[in-house]
């Protein structure tokens, strides 16, 4: 259902799988991957690397987040052999991830949405698990680092947490554009991972984060349930990515099509804005703004 590159170093070490294009129109992910394959194989000292510059390639050839089926790819692993195009690429990808010893989930807020850099994981159960997923979140080196619930299901990280495999997934910017800031962060980052399993030459930058909140309440980490648009609309927001809220503040207005009805949206939690719709159209349901919060 896609195309995936491995590079073998020939040598001992472990399997790092990176993928990006799960939503077929995220790009600054879909770019690092294609920056990746330019210099993996003569770099890789140690192990080998499967790069997938897009996974869902139903879905980047309709430019959009998801295939025609409309199911969300990293909402249905681990999918089924005999199912829709999504299933079938669900099923794919949760057999590789199955394969790898570490695995990295590129993602952006794609074409609606824009998400502070971030690297997440999950929670997992296990220490020996959860041990190295957060040094991988350290070494890859953005800004923001949030382990949230470890019982989401459907999501590439729900198939690694499974097969016991150190994953994180990362987030940058999104809002239809391909970030250069983007790609270079997320180069680095790959990069970073790489020279902490001793798989290329390659020393640590200078800490990047800023912040580290893991929040293991239940439903920490679904992005697409927080403060729902309560009707169609124009959404303005009147904060910014990485801006600190307090619960009670306004985040922004959104009005009706036929500019009757306008209401001031208030945040339900305090702490910083990590999501937002950045496309001012927007749908009953559509998550408008994503508040990190230390959990307590
Ligand atoms: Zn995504």
């Amino acid at each position: 259902m896609f195309t995936k590159h491995t590079y073998d170093s020939g040598k001992p070490g472990p399997h790092l799988l990176i993928t990006a294009g799960v939503h077929g129109d995220e790009f600054e992910s879909i770019s690092t991957i294609h920056r990746i394959q330019t210099w993996i194989q003569n770099e890789l000292l140690h192990g080998s690397v499967t790069l997938v510059p897009v996974v869902n390639e139903a879905a980047f050839l309709r430019g959009h987040r998801t295939a025609d089926d409309g199911l969300d790819l990293a909402r249905t692993c681990p999918g089924n052999i005999d199912g829709s195009v999504t299933e079938q690429t669900a099923h794919e990808l949760s057999e590789l991830i199955c394969s790898a010893d570490y695995y990295i989930d590129l993602h952006t807020g794609g074409t609606r949405i824009s998400v502070a850099p971030l690297a997440g994981y999950v929670l997992h159960p296990n220490m020996e698990v959860l041990e190295p997923t957060r040094q991988m979140a350290r070494a890859f080196n953005l800004p923001i680092i949030w382990g949230t619930d470890w019982r989401l299901e459907g999501r590439s990280l729900s198939i690694a947490r499974d097969a016991n495999v150190p994953a994180i997934y990362c987030e940058y910017l999104g809002g239809a554009q391909c970030s250069i800031d983007g790609i270079n962060a997320y180069e680095n980052g790959c990069k970073n991972v790489m020279g902490w399993l001793d798989m290329i030459a390659h020393s640590q930058p200078d800490s990047q984060i800023e912040h580290f909140v893991e929040d293991p309440r239940p439903g920490a980490g679904h992005l697409q349930i927080n403060n729902p648009a309560p009707f169609d609309g124009v959404f303005i927001a009147s904060v910014s990515l990485g801006d600190s809220i307090s619960a009670g503040e306004i985040y922004g207005t959104l009005t009706t099509m036929d500019g009757t009805k306008s209401v001031e949206l208030m945040a339900e939690t305090s702490g910083i804005v990590i999501l937002l719709h950045t496309f001012p159209g927007v749908n009953t349901s559509d998550p408008l703004c994503v508040i990190m919060s230390e959990p307590g």
